[in-house]
């Protein structure tokens, strides 16, 4: 514990109640936020870890909501930004180009699944997904399919926040509000949910393509690892079904790789598990370090060909900051990052210890269905109703005194913390959500 220091504290306590008088917080209850939550004031950031204004260090078990893959402030990424900013931070992408974005495009396409060849850049995971749902509408409305209006989702899917987005997710809390409002989706059982085997998950697919095909733009889902619906991790098997039934129907297959690319689960993308490659894939979070906000759409010549031919047929999309080039030297930055300090070699070490870690807590009684895959674990916590998403924020609080940012997803613990967590500061973590979650399951 720090001294008090009154200064400090009555600047502390001024932000929090500015904040608390101005700022809505995303995914939060303000109500309650603002009766009983005692956030964190950070004040610096560095490798996995978290500063804040009473002087405390957290280890940030979530990368700060995904993104920050070479944790907080990489010197070679806080270069590339300072120089980029010194020569331009921004133009547009329209009749212009530049260095970070032409190159960034190259790098990209030379790491991504075979067959995509071509970049379209936006400004975070939502608008990434939003763009590969334009692109599969727009193709087939002027090359000769124009009913294929609608899409097949996963439930417990999640693709970000634009009505696009919300239409193709299903995560019913998310989506319940706006379901009036919503594009055609068709969603199908996932095989990341709890009692849905492979096999009937592959057959709905299967089933629901024989019959809707010829009104389907695409199928969109999250390769291998359904993040915000609780870190569901299914048998890469069903990419090989989806990709072939979507060959068989001649339908688009969108991959929203915003969480799971660059490495999460261990190869760069969760499509590769399965060697399956998508007509469409979504990056974002890890794709610019978690500097800032910066994502790409990569498609296949087929899609990029289908919008030549005349003006009409261009696509007439693209926002403000497309192409960004503080984003894009940001991004090539951390492709270059990946290379010279080996960063996915360096994973597999990491999964064992965050494996082994997650199973050890298997045998507590209010814990089940550990899992874990590359540089994600997690674990549910039963219990009664009405207790279960309590216990999660319960365990966040333990988790915060022993100096770690918990949040959990619900009645669900994870971590997923930065790929170059040092070892020690991955044990160190590890270590406090054994204790906590143990803590609180004992209770
Ligand atoms: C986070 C996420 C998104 C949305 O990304 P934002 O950058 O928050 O807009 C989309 N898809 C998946 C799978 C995600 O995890």
């Amino acid at each position: 514990m720090s001294r008090p220091d009154p200064d400090r504290d009555s600047a502390r306590d001024r932000i929090v109640a500015l904040d608390k008088r101005r700022v809505w917080h995303p995914y939060t209850a303000m109500d309650d936020y603002a009766r009983r939550v005692d956030p964190l004031v950070i004040v610096r950031a560095e490798g996995a870890r978290l500063y804040d204004a009473d002087g405390r260090s957290y280890l940030d078990s979530n990368s700060s909501w995904w993104v920050a893959a070479l944790g907080h402030g990489h010197p070679r990424l806080v270069a590339a930004l300072t120089a980029q900013a010194r020569a331009f931070p921004h133009v547009s992408l329209a009749g212009v180009t530049h260095a970070p974005a032409a190159e960034l495009a190259e790098a990209v396409c030379a790491l991504a699944p075979p067959g995509l060849e071509h970049v379209f850049y936006s400004d975070d995971g939502s608008t990434a997904v939003e763009v590969a749902l334009k692109l599969a509408l727009q193709y087939w409305g002027q090359n000769g399919r124009p009913e294929r209006q609608a899409f097949v989702g996963l439930a417990g899917g999640f693709h970000g926040e634009t009505l696009g987005c919300t239409a193709v997710s299903g995560v019913e809390l998310f989506r319940q509000p706006f379901a009036g409002a919503l594009a055609e989706v068709f969603h199908v059982p996932s095989p990341g949910e709890l009692g849905v085997s492979l096999d009937h998950a592959c057959d709905a697919l299967a089933e629901l393509l024989a019959r809707k095909a010829d009104r389907i733009a695409a199928v969109v889902l999250e390769p291998v690892v359904q993040g915000a619906a609780g870190m569901r991790i299914y048998d890469p098997a069903y990419l090989r079904v989806a990709r072939e039934l979507c060959d068989r129907h001649d339908v688009f297959l969108v991959a929203d790789e915003v969480f799971t690319g660059y490495g999460r689960t261990g190869p760069m993308w969760a499509c590769d598990h399965a060697g399956v490659a998508p007509d469409l894939l979504c990056t974002a979070k890890g794709f610019s370090g978690g500097m800032l906000p910066m994502a790409a759409t990569l498609a296949t010549q087929r899609l990029f060909e289908g919008f030549h031919g005349g003006a009409e047929r261009a696509f007439y999309y693209g926002h403000s900051f497309c192409g960004n080039p503080l984003g894009a030297a940001v991004a090539l930055e951390v492709l270059r990052i990946y290379e010279d300090q080996k960063v996915l070699a360096g994973i597999p070490a990491k999964a064992e210890r965050i494996a082994r870690c997650f199973t050890a807590l298997e045998s507590l009684p209010g814990v089940a269905h550990t899992r874990s895959l590359g540089m994600i674990g997690a674990l549910d916590l039963s219990g009664a109703a009405g207790y279960l998403e309590q216990a999660g924020w319960r365990v966040f609080e333990e988790a915060r005194r022993r100096g770690a940012y918990l949040r959990p997803l619900g009645n669900v613990v994870y971590v997923t913390p930065p790929l170059v967590i040092p070892d020690d500061d991955l044990d160190e973590l590890l270590g406090i959500v054994s204790e906590s979650v143990t803590a609180v399951a004992a209770a």
